[in-house]
């Protein structure tokens, strides 16, 4: 079914060619442009339903002049109901057509946008609100398909109706023509007044369904939390001020919008009356017939549908551009380059080289710096531990390895080449992370294992499973390796979670492991089982590992001694325990073998 419904939507590619910083109207075309011939073919339909609506009049006054000079009046009757048919059928196409067309002006703008928030970078997350972001990709991208039809495509069609009954009437009748215009124009000018009123609002609109999605994501992310601390009434009270704003944003939006319809509307009543006022004493003296008068107020009848096609344009333009607006503000945030979509060959088992020479990091130019220059050297193969206490920055080192940020100064080194100079993909391809807090996404667990490789065979998995322990576990689960785990892996327990994080790095044949551990997640059994492992690992692969226990480090060939962002010894267990008063602390007191959350 998904590959059906992939063939349907259009596959064109749908980047908006425009820089994120252009105008919104020129962002707009951007997502319009790979859609333009249909767009175009839409409202070429919807423009010949507008002229056929033209004929209509024309063949009124010819049939009450048949009806005057006693004619027989079946020619226009038939000609009358041609065109009304004719009217509803290509009416009904364009309008398909149109809907369709802005559908995929939709979905362009989500696909990008969706595809631009998985590159984003870390830093730019930590800045963000994931549920202001999820807001931008389902809720304002769902504005740019009104945006599409009514504004586009009602500025294109109802703009050229406007003008082609204008000069009809003009043709008909140019006194009574210069009576309409000047109506118009002052109506145009009070909407011109309200417009911007209308943008604004509706930004503003958006915004607060941005920051209900964002108190949303918050609650739903952590909801056992809030309900063990008894904070839903303050949290729903969050929810519905942003709800409650919108709405106020929302409503004046309408208002103005509504003035604006209104005005129009009332605008064509005069109109209306002042041209059956002013035919109507052209008639007495002759200077027109009936037939005209009444063509030209059909015309005046006419003009009120692309008048509010216009006006209505213009309208849904302004929540449009605001929505736009919120759209280009995500496409500005600092993103990683687009990646290769192709999968990346797993590399081979050559164990990976790492060194940091005088790093220097902070998270933020605000913030104080995290890493003071920090500088050591792991060799290929074996397992170097990291101890220090918290807030040393024991897990920052693991994220710049990655390259979920970069250092202000200093290098970072595997394999001897700056990781500045890998390829992302490549160098990520080339590492397992486990977290500390083990992640797991919501799915199966066969999923979740296959994550970092979804080509991983049965044999392979089996393997991990088993070295992992996990093996009881699935054995266990109800539909085995395609149990749901929930939620963030809700279903599983802490250490479940953990050793199921531990197989998905391993599935990946890292050359570098990256071993944040968990603090007091195991028990004994498989924490020794699962010791054995990463010792089993470590011969054939360089593993790091952020050591909370004391089985850990007396078993690592190195351990690297952090403290406030520097490192300030090296050495095995033996020889820190003698060398560094700190580590020999931290021994001491245990500090290693109980929980240190940090
Ligand atoms: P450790 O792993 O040694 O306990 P971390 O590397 O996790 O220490 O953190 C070092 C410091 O950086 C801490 O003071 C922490 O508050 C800060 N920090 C960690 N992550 C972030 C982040 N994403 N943004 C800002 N500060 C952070």
């Amino acid at each position: 079914m998904a590959t059906s419904t992939e063939a349907a939507a259009p596959s064109e590619p749908s980047a908006p060619s425009e820089p994120p910083t252009a105008p919104a109207w020129r962002q707009l075309l951007g997502y319009v442009r790979p859609h333009r011939w249909t767009l175009l073919g839409g409202a070429l339909l919807a423009l010949l339903t507008g002229a056929t609506g033209l004929a209509l009049p024309l063949v009124a006054r010819a049939l009450i002049d048949d009806l005057s000079h006693s004619r027989s009046i079946t020619g226009p009757l038939v000609a009358m109901s041609a065109l009304v048919i004719a009217n509803a059928a290509i009416g009904a196409i364009g309008a398909y057509v149109l809907r369709r067309t802005a559908e995929s002006v939709v979905l362009g703008a989500r696909r990008t946008l969706s595809s631009y928030l998985l590159r984003l970078r870390i830093d730019a997350v930590d800045r963000s609100e994931p549920g202001d972001l999820m807001a931008r990709i389902t809720s304002d991208t769902t504005l740019l398909r009104a945006v599409t039809t009514d504004s586009l495509v009602g500025l294109g069609t109802g703009g050229l109706t406007l003008v082609a009954t204008l000069v009809l009437m003009g043709v008909v009748d140019p006194v009574l023509l210069a009576v309409t215009v000047g109506v118009i124009l002052v109506a145009g000018t009070v909407i011109g007044v309200i417009v911007p009123r209308i943008n604004r609002a509706s930004k503003k609109a958006q915004d607060a369904v941005g920051v209900m999605g964002a108190s949303l994501e918050r609650i739903l992310g952590a909801l056992r939390t809030v309900k063990a601390s008894g904070a839903e009434h303050r949290e729903e009270q969050v929810v519905h001020r942003a709800a409650t704003e919108s709405w106020r944003q929302s409503v004046r939006a309408a208002k103005w919008e509504a003035l604006a319809g209104n005005t129009a509307g009332l605008s064509m009543q005069i109109a209306f009356i002042t041209v059956l006022a002013v035919g109507g004493a052209r008639v007495a003296t002759d200077a027109i017939d009936i037939g005209t008068l009444v063509a030209f107020l059909l015309y005046v009848f006419y003009l009120m549908s692309p008048i509010q096609q216009v006006v209505a344009a213009v309208a849904q333009y302004q929540t449009g551009a605001a929505a736009l607006t919120r759209i280009q503000e995500a496409l500005t945030l600092p993103a990683e380059p687009a990646a290769d979509p192709a999968p990346l060959p797993l590399p081979g088992a050559e164990p990976a080289e790492l060194a940091f020479a005088d790093v220097r990091f902070r998270y933020a130019e605000d913030l104080p710096y995290v890493h003071h220059g920090v500088t050591f050297t792991v060799p290929a193969r074996g397992m170097t531990a990291f101890v220090g206490p918290s807030g040393a920055g024991k897990t920052t080192v693991f994220s710049l390895i990655e390259r979920f940020y970069d250092p202000e100064a200093g290098r970072i080194t595997v394999d001897g080449r700056d990781v500045a100079h890998w390829d992302i993909p490549q160098l990520r391809a080339a590492i397992g992370y486990v977290e500390q807090d083990a992640p797991v996404l919501s799915g199966t667990l066969r999923d979740n294992l296959l994550l970092g490789n979804p080509d991983a065979d049965d044999a392979e998995l089996h393997r991990v499973l088993d070295t992992t322990r996990l093996e009881d576990l699935v054995a266990h689960l109800p539909k085995g390796l395609d149990t749901l785990v929930g939620h963030r892996g809700t279903k599983l327990s802490g250490g479940e979670r953990q050793r199921v994080a531990i197989a998905r790095a391993l599935l990946r044949r890292p050359r570098l492991l990256l071993l944040d551990e968990a603090t007091s997640q195991l028990d004994a059994v498989n924490e020794s089982a699962l010791r054995d492992t990463v010792a089993d690992v470590a011969r054939t692969t360089t593993v790091l590992v952020v050591a909370h226990r004391l089985s850990t480090v007396t078993m690592a060939d190195r351990i690297i001694v952090m403290d406030a962002g520097r490192v300030r010894a090296v050495g095995t267990h033996r020889e820190l325990v003698a060398a560094d008063p700190l580590y020999a602390e931290l021994a001491a007191t245990q500090f290693l073998a109980t929980a240190d959350i940090g």
